[in-house]
């Protein structure tokens, strides 16, 4: 274990927060969202929201059942349900002019549906009022139950993102509850639920996994018919957090890309401040979906 990895230049960014970024930050805090663009200080804050129109949306509250170790959201026994969330994100959806978003949650294992149901209803909700706009969702694996999977691919999201996160070796250490085999099979079944539907999953990189160990996660990956994947560099939220092993160069993940590539996926972004929500109104496109 090395025990200080010194950040190097180009880890080194600035945010960027413009008058449009505040006005925005100030309608959330109105209708009571949550952004992971927002709470992991996300450095492509400017890009995605004024440039790209894309924006992710964490719904569910904002504790989580469940305490990965590479993760800041609080960890506790979330006590509310709000049933009026999908509305509020509609709208926002519609005031920020968005052409795509992302969804994402909390993992919510106190609900016996994972919060499938909630999940099923922004998709609708976003819809209604966003024809245009293209949905993305990246749930946990909502308890690796068949039947919440279901529901929630009813609703037709225009991608299924769901985060295997790590190597197979280094999961036990990284993620809680989750397992790697259960990860893959969730996308699997996506896939044979709506075949037509892109999948898409993400790693993130400089947790001790070793080049092989990234190959065979996306030989995994393609063997359960994942299309698209992301690949991105870990940063520790907080010293209680894992710490970096490795900081990947920006060519080794140039490198990374071309290798997934060559595996079959339809598209990949790889690079050191990539996020799994990172250019993904790209990937709809690579994907073809309108
Ligand atoms: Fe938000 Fe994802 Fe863009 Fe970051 S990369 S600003 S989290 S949409
Ligand atoms: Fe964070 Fe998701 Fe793990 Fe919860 S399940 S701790 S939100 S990564």
């Amino acid at each position: 274990t090395i025990e200080y990895v010194r950040k190097p230049d180009w880890l080194k960014i600035k945010l960027n927060t413009n008058a449009d970024y505040t006005g925005l930050k100030k309608m959330m805090n109105e209708k009571r969202l949550h952004t992971v663009c927002e709470e992991a200080k996300c450095p492509n804050i400017h890009e995605c929201w004024a440039e790209r129109k894309t924006a992710t949306f964490m719904i569910l509250g904002s504790i989580c059942t469940r305490a990965c170790r590479f993760c800041a959201v609080t960890t506790g026994l979330p006590t509310e349900l709000d049933l009026e969330e999908p509305e509020r994100i509609a709208e926002s959806v519609e005031q920020m002019g968005l052409k795509h978003v992302v969804i994402t949650a909390v993992a919510r294992d106190d609900l016996k549906d994972g919060g499938a149901q909630i999940f099923a209803d922004t998709i609708r909700a976003v819809r209604r009022r966003n024809p245009f706009c293209s949905i993305e969702v990246l749930p946990s694996d909502m308890n690796g139950k068949y039947d919440n999977l279901q529901m929630l691919m009813a609703a037709k999201p225009n991608i299924l993102n769901h985060n295997i996160e790590t190597v197979k070796g280094l999961t036990p250490r990284v993620r809680a509850r989750a397992t790697y085999e259960r990860s893959l099979q969730f996308l699997q079944r996506a896939k044979k639920i709506s075949p037509d539907t892109p999948t898409k999953s993400s790693i993130m990189i400089g947790l001790g996994e070793t080049k092989e160990e990234i190959i065979e996660t996306m030989d995994d990956l393609r063997a359960h018919e994942v299309d698209i994947l992301t690949i991105g560099q870990y940063l520790q939220p907080t010293k209680k957090h894992l710490k970096v092993q490795k900081y990947w160069s920006p060519q080794e993940f140039r490198e990374l890309k071309e290798i997934a590539l060559s595996k079959g996926f339809s598209h990949c972004e790889s690079g050191p401040l990539v996020r799994s929500s990172y250019h993904a109104d790209e990937q709809v496109q690579a994907a073809g979906v309108s």
